[in-house]
């Protein structure tokens, strides 16, 4: 490839360009230094940015009153995923009046585009987007979220129950 260069470009004078970055970054340095109360960056990981309730973060797979997933394996929050980052093993329950479950349920977090189509589509509260944000790992199967922690990871304390309950729907008859 060649490059043309005209004949006043040979003779730009870069000091004045530079010498006025040096002064905003200066002045930033300076001003940040004596009203670190009015810096617009945060000091990550000791303050974390509080959003909104509506966040959509990493998902959540919500349980029934005895802990077990609430998941009824329907596959309906793999088909309308746009990323087709959701993977489902289904399996027949030994209690006769849960039709099906997953053994398997996997989200290629680094697919997800945090749409929440998975959340809308589910017809029983049986994931949800929730407020964490944080994706950390050091290799790609890191950010293979399995059961273990969409549902019962630490930070979950035990798993978060659905709004969906078995008891209420037979009763009703749905
Ligand atoms: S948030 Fe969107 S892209 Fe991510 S798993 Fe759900 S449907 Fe798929
Ligand atoms: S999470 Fe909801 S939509 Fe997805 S398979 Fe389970 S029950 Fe069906």
């Amino acid at each position: 490839m060649s490059v043309v260069q005209r004949d006043g470009e040979t003779r730009k004078w870069y000091l004045l360009g530079v010498l006025g970055g040096l002064w905003i970054t200066g002045h930033h340095l300076i001003k940040n230094l004596f009203n670190r109360k009015q810096m617009i960056t945060l000091n990550y990981p000791e303050e974390k940015y509080e959003y909104s309730p509506r966040f959509k973060g990493n998902h959540v797979l919500t349980v029934k009153k005895d802990g077990s997933l609430r998941c009824t394996a329907c596959m309906l929050c793999a088909t309308n995923c746009p990323a087709e980052c959701i993977r489902i093993v289904a399996s027949e329950h030994e209690d006769p009046s849960v039709e099906k479950f997953p053994i398997s349920y996997e989200i290629d977090m680094l697919r997800c585009v945090f749409c929440g189509f998975c959340e809308e589509a589910c017809p029983v509260d049986a994931i949800r987007l929730g407020p964490e944000w944080q994706v950390p790992g050091l290799c790609g199967d890191n950010f293979i979220y399995g059961i273990d922690r969409l549902a019962y990871r630490p930070q979950l304390k035990g798993g978060i129950q659905s709004f969906v309950d078995d008891e209420e729907r037979h009763k009703a008859g749905i």
